[in-house]
């Protein structure tokens, strides 16, 4: 991308079109009932488009076309090398169009354009790519049995897959579900979050441009308690992959069991600890790395380092050199590509991290810095890095997830009390650690329980790596060749001779 093109988005913004209509069956389609809802924009409060509010009608109809293309074998039954061809075509089409999505993903859920850019779009096609290459490369087993006879242990695509997705990176964890799901030869139904349907809606339409037969990928833009509830409790569905929150993973818990035992993937909310013990090197350092750990997308990320536990000797220095991170990362304009922290991605939204904010003052936190909603002139959803100091483990601010740029500084007096405080929560998805010592680096690691620990480095990044957690963080993983396994089933062929 060239230098003019990434200084000129504001223009580019508005010479983009919105695809805002469900895309079945290898088509754009309106919502049955022609219903439509408002696609707002975070940074100015403005609707961007009215998209097709899909209901179980049209879930119906995206269900029966994932099916046909399933059992067709157009698809599920393709050469592994050359669904590994089509999956490649796609990355690149994602790459060949990193502009235009980036904007609609800044615009849609108010991200930096910096960070669309550079991380939500190359990631995601990074994504696809791999589980294309990784496809072909894959082998079933024959098992160790007697000589009498051979027993072949098959993998095979599960059928008809629901992803239901979040808002906080639309694409990438879209991409996270495609990516595995298709390659294995599954067919796909696509549900992104209400606030931010538009990059999945266009990534639809590339996907067929790459060669992906018409109905094995369609998407349902709607509300949860429709689209995604229909998708949770049908009957023909054989899997619902899902991250967002720990409450509608619980939702889908029930969908499946009162309905056809579909399995179900969570990848849900997090609070993860982010312990400084006091023999760390380079505080200046580890404080950069905290206040990018929390305040990185707004604060909108799973494992943002949200809980910040810091030895009692050092508490007051090293607070204050994170909150001296908060006049370089106040909000601005999602689309001016030095802005570092976007808007937050709704109204709805804002007032619930606000709320937190509240709730923090009122139990007893101190406020360091931030703490009121900004740029209110501009109609959008603005909140600045907030950090409380001497939070104490049972203040809601540190058990409940904000999801947002709020910080809960939490003193500690040795490991074990930092590993216990870590551990006393529902969650379990990320987990950090600074420590200069190998002992209690490993000590820790042992005894943390969390899916992610990073030791000396914070949100270290990889699709070669799983992603998910323990505990309420839900269970399956995203990304890795482990990701494979979920979005196939073993069979057992015994063959007598
Ligand atoms: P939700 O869990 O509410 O939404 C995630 C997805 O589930 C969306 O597509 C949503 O649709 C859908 N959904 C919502 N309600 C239902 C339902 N009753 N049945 C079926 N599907 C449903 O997350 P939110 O987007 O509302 O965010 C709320 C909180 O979730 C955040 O504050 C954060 O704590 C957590 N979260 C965690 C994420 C993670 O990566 N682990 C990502 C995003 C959120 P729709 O939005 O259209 O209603």
């Amino acid at each position: 991308m060239s230098a003019a093109l990434k200084t000129d988005w504001h223009d580019q913004a508005r010479r983009l079109d919105y695809r805002n209509q469900a895309f079945i069956d290898g088509r754009y389609v309106p919502a049955a009932g022609g219903k439509t809802f408002d696609c707002v924009s975070p940074a100015t409060g403005q609707v961007l488009t009215k998209v097709a509010a899909c209901e179980s009608e049209d879930v119906d109809r995206a269900v029966a076309s994932a099916r046909k293309a399933f059992e067709s074998g157009v698809w599920s039954r393709m050469a592994p090398r050359d669904r590994k061809r089509v999956l490649q075509r796609f990355a690149q089409l994602i790459l060949d169009h990193a502009t235009e999505l980036a904007l609609l993903e800044t615009l849609d859920m108010g991200k930096p354009i910096r960070d669309s850019s550079s991380i939500d779009i190359p990631l995601s096609a990074r994504c696809i790519a791999y589980y294309a290459e990784a496809i072909d490369k894959v082998y079933d087993q024959v098992a160790p049995t007697a000589d009498n006879a051979l027993a072949l242990v098959l993998r095979e695509p599960l059928g008809v897959i629901a992803a239901v997705v979040p808002w906080n990176f639309p694409l990438m964890m879209a991409c996270w579900k495609l990516g595995p799901a298709l390659a294995t030869g599954n067919s796909v139904v696509l549900k992104p979050a209400e606030q931010s349907p538009l990059t999945a809606l266009r990534v639809a339409e590339l996907a067929v441009e790459a060669g992906l037969p018409a109905g094995v990928l369609n998407v349902v833009p709607g509300f949860g308690e429709t689209a995604g509830q229909a998708l949770g409790r049908h009957m023909d569905v054989d899997m619902v992959t899902f991250t967002g929150s720990t409450e509608v993973g619980k939702y889908f818990m029930k969908y499946s069991g009162e309905s056809n035992l579909k399995r179900v993937s969570l990848e849900c909310g997090g609070k993860t600890p982010h312990i400084v013990m006091p023999d760390a090197e380079n505080l200046d350092r580890i404080a950069a790395e905290a206040a990018g750990g929390i305040f990185f997308n707004q604060g909108e990320v799973c494992n943002a380092g949200s809980r910040l536990l810091v030895h009692e000797s050092i508490k007051d220095e090293f607070v204050a050199k994170v909150a001296a991170y908060a006049p370089e990362l106040q909000p601005g304009d999602p689309l001016d590509p030095t802005t570092k922290l976007g808007a937050l991605v709704e109204r709805r939204h804002m007032e619930r991290v606000l709320g937190y904010i509240d709730r923090g003052r009122s139990e007893g936190a101190r406020l360091v810095v931030g703490g009121e909603r900004v740029r209110q002139e501009t109609g959008g959803y603005y909140v600045p890095p907030t950090i409380f100091a001497d939070v104490t483990p049972g203040m809601t601010i540190a058990r409940e997830e904000i999801f947002g740029p709020v910080l809960s500084a939490i003193p500690f007096k040795d490991l074990d009390d930092a590993i216990r405080i870590a551990n006393d929560s529902i969650y379990g998805l990320g987990a950090a650690l600074w420590t200069r010592d190998i002992t209690t680096a490993h000590r820790a690691a042992r005894r943390i329980r969390a899916g992610i620990l990073y030791v000396n480095t914070y949100d270290s990044d990889d699709i070669t790596t799983p992603f998910g957690g323990f505990k309420q963080s839900g269970f399956g993983r995203d990304k890795s060749l482990h990701a494979l396994d979920k979005y196939t089933d073993l069979k057992t062929v015994w063959i007598g001779l």
